[in-house]
């Protein structure tokens, strides 16, 4: 009988005592060690049980690499940096907007001590933890109040729980929308208790279809940013100025969402019909909803500016405990809002709007300067800059088309799909766009401070790969 191969298979002991392996064990936890080590030889048991006797067993050194490989990589946190080379800007898998340095330091400096959260530091006395922005939110947008909770989604709930539970709200037929797969306007109004009283078709909708349905049920009209599509053709809605004439006249509060947050008009920027939150307060509504993470380029929150009476039934709403935000959120959102007081002081600090107004010419330059480094480079056959055109947002804003330059690279003995693969699971990871079996880097969405590493990740690929040929699948699962 041929011998067994799994005889030869070495112990646990003797991994852990190999030098590959030794020095882990210190540095992250000897009992997570040997746990992967236990898990990554059982698993080479199973496979080498139904292989042929004379099946290859690593050596003792080999293996122990491959298993502080596999160990390394389990180590990495699933939540990391990406270098987002999408060219998307408000790329909602990649956390939407970067924030801007003055809202990280923010953030860090209340991070890990106590901080002025629901304490005025003055008076000694209970605050409410709005005030650490509320100011700046009236300022930026001449609401008389304002409260924030943990998203957009959030303060639409809130909104509707708070003023139209048990009764209806009408809204335009042409505004049911989905955002990102799982805000669906509808089921959030259902959530929130409130009736969706749809009116008009889905591309007409005429002041005199709300007024119409206007009865004793009526809590509220509502219009809805149609940010993520465009019905072109016969159209017609009514404008914001009509609804808030008819709200006024049946005393009933109109709600705005406007999704996307601009406190700027976005127009200057070459994005048309992004509504800003200061003109739709001007025109009227009594409350405006926005999200902190769009265009306004701050961190994940919902902010709900207007009506002092409507914004505090709100923010005295149970809902309100279970959505609101920490202070790292207050933190981020103070910073940032404390920029929006010079627009170009925002808009050279930003991340969003810096990379957003970034010159074609700018990212041309960027882009042939990197192909011509990536020439140089083992697994790239080709590399050259090409002018190319991509989205404002993927889920949330994908009508606002935007000029752009990219990186086109054809990889050698490589496929496209390992080339994106191996970007993706190196360090920093990276994020680029495959588009018809083309891999590009897209500069539109990439800090010119990252140029440096987009070269080092794909230098980086041929280090870990060797020939070219992607071993990488070995270092994610148990054996190879
Ligand atoms: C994006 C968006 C939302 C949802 O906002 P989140 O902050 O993602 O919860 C709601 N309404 C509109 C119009 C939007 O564009």
């Amino acid at each position: 009988m041929a011998p067994n191969p799994l005889r030869n298979i070495p112990s646990v002991t003797q991994i852990l005592e190999s030098p590959a392996v030794r020095g882990l064990a210190e540095k992250i936890s000897h009992n997570v060690v040997v746990d992967r080590v236990r898990t990554f030889l059982d698993e080479m048991r199973v496979q080498f049980r139904d292989a042929a006797a004379d099946a290859n067993l690593p050596t003792l050194a080999e293996l122990a690499d491959r298993i502080a490989r596999y160990i390394q990589h389990s180590e990495q946190p699933r939540l990391r940096p990406v270098i987002n080379a999408t060219g998307i800007l408000l790329h909602t898998g990649l956390g939407r907007a970067p924030l801007a340095k003055a809202a990280i330091d923010d953030l860090v400096a209340v991070a890990g001590d106590y901080a002025s959260v629901e304490i005025d530091l003055a008076s000694g006395k209970r605050s409410q933890r709005v005030d650490a922005v509320e100011g700046l939110v009236r300022q930026l947008t001449g609401a008389e109040a304002a409260a924030v909770c943990n998203n957009n989604a959030g303060a639409t709930l809130l909104v509707l729980a708070a003023l139209a539970a048990g009764r209806e709200v009408i809204v335009s037929r042409g505004q049911l929308i989905e955002i990102g797969g799982s805000f669906r306007l509808p089921e959030v109004m259902a959530a929130g208790g409130a009736t969706l009283r749809e009116v008009g078709t889905t591309n007409k909708t005429r002041i005199s279809d709300y007024g119409q349905a206007i009865g004793p049920q009526t809590a509220a009209l509502m219009q809805v940013h149609t940010s993520n599509f465009r019905v072109v053709g016969f159209t017609e809605s009514a404008a914001l100025e009509e609804l808030v004439r008819l709200g006024r006249k049946h005393s009933l509060p109109v709600i705005d969402d406007i999704g996307s947050g601009a406190l700027v008009d976005f127009a200057q920027f070459g994005c048309r019909d992004e509504p800003v939150a200061a003109e739709s307060i001007r025109t009227g509504a009594d409350l405006v909803l926005f999200s902190g993470d769009k265009l306004l380029g701050g961190p994940q929150c919902g902010i709900i500016a207007g009506r002092k009476d409507l914004v505090k039934k709100c923010a005295s709403h149970p809902l309100m405990r279970a959505l609101r935000v920490d202070k790292l959120t207050l933190a981020a959102l103070a910073a940032t809002l404390r920029l929006y007081r010079d627009p170009e002081v925002a808009q050279r600090e930003v991340p969003l709007l810096t990379m957003l107004t970034t010159p074609p010419e700018n990212l041309m330059g960027r882009a042939q300067r990197l192909a011509e480094q990536l020439r140089g480079v083992a697994v790239v056959k080709s590399a050259e800059a090409v002018a190319d055109v991509t989205y404002l947002g993927g889920g949330s804003v994908p009508t606002q088309q935007l000029p752009t330059w990219c990186v086109l690279i054809e990889p050698v003995g490589m496929s496209v799909d390992d080339l994106s693969r191996e970007l993706r699971s190196g360090t920093p990871a990276v994020m680029g766009r495959v588009q018809q079996d083309r891999f590009l880097l897209d500069l539109r969405s990439v800090p010119p401070r990252h140029d440096r590493d987009l070269l080092t990740a794909v230098e980086a690929i041929g280090k870990r790969t060797g020939s070219g040929a992607s071993d990488g699948e070995q270092t994610r699962e148990p054996p190879g």
